[in-house]
């Protein structure tokens, strides 16, 4: 969806955003979306060449972006990425914690290193960006924290113990830091996606996605542009009164 069709038109200009998981997939979709709208993008993952690829989509669409390549789940690196922004542009105003993984598999079999690298990646990730990027939001008293969830935080899937438990993990630490924050017109809130198309529910296989279909009600999988609408209204302005909420965007699968 190119910005000029856009179905939600916002005005980010002068705005700071930070997106985790900018790679591919839904990250990239938002980064490209902020940065169309105007918003100087600081691309984050581990994939340096993908993230210049994003970065160049957002240089087509007329925005501004930086690449910083690390790894999301290490304390010292989410530290100095998020100093590396405020030395170049001097503010966050918008925070998107979206990088996850899933390594699926039954309760019984889920070894120890499948739990903790998606509760790292997942989770903790969540709180070592928020932590390092809230003091730039509360000097300037703005921000928008908008942490990507999932359906599976909710109701939970079997095959996912890990990821639903990070996931829902991500609600409570949102709820929680928006309670924090919120006098200091810093807004947090979570989206959580149902099934979207991406190399995540690629992995799934055609026969795991058409079953996916017929149970979602909307007998399709969402698109990443989709969710990317979602960030683009919450961190608007118009965003400004909603906080601490969950936002579901999932065909009416939880419906
Ligand atoms: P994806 O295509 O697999 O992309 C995941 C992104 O996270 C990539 O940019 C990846 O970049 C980054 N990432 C993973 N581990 C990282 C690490 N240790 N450090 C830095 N970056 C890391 O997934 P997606 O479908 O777009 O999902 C994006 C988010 O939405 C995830 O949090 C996911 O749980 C959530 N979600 C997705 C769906 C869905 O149906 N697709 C549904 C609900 C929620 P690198 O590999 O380059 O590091």
């Amino acid at each position: 969806m190119s910005a000029a069709n856009r179905r939600i038109q916002v005005d980010l200009s002068d705005q700071v955003a930070v997106v985790t998981g900018a790679s591919r997939g839904i990250g990239k979709a938002i980064a490209v979306t902020l940065g169309a709208a105007g918003a100087r993008v600081a691309c984050i993952a581990r994939n340096q060449e993908k993230l210049q690829e994003t970065a160049h989509e957002i240089s087509a669409a007329g925005g501004t972006a930086a690449v910083f390549a690390c790894d999301v789940t290490d304390s010292a690196a989410a530290t100095q990425v998020i100093e590396a922004v405020v030395d170049q542009w001097e503010k966050i105003d918008i925070l998107v914690n979206n990088a996850g993984i899933t390594r699926d598999t039954l309760i019984p079999r889920m070894s120890d290193e499948e739990w903790d690298d998606v509760i790292a990646t997942n989770l903790r990730s969540v709180f070592l960006f928020t932590r390092a990027g809230i003091q730039a939001m509360m000097r300037k008293r703005y921000g928008r924290i908008i942490n990507i969830s999932s359906v599976s935080g909710i109701m939970g899937n079997p095959g996912q113990a890990n990821y639903s438990a990070s996931k829902a993990g991500i609600i409570g630490l949102t709820q929680t830091v928006a309670r924090e924050i919120a006098g200091r017109k810093v807004t947090v809130n979570a989206i959580c996606p149902g099934f979207i198309a991406t190399e995540m529910t690629d992995a799934l296989g055609p026969a795991v996605q058409d079953e996916v279909k017929k149970r979602v009600p909307a007998k399709r999988l969402g698109e990443a542009a989709e969710v990317a609408d979602a960030v683009l209204y919450l961190a608007s302005e118009s965003g400004a009164y909603i906080t601490g909420q969950v936002l579901t965007l999932d065909g009416g699968l939880t419906a």
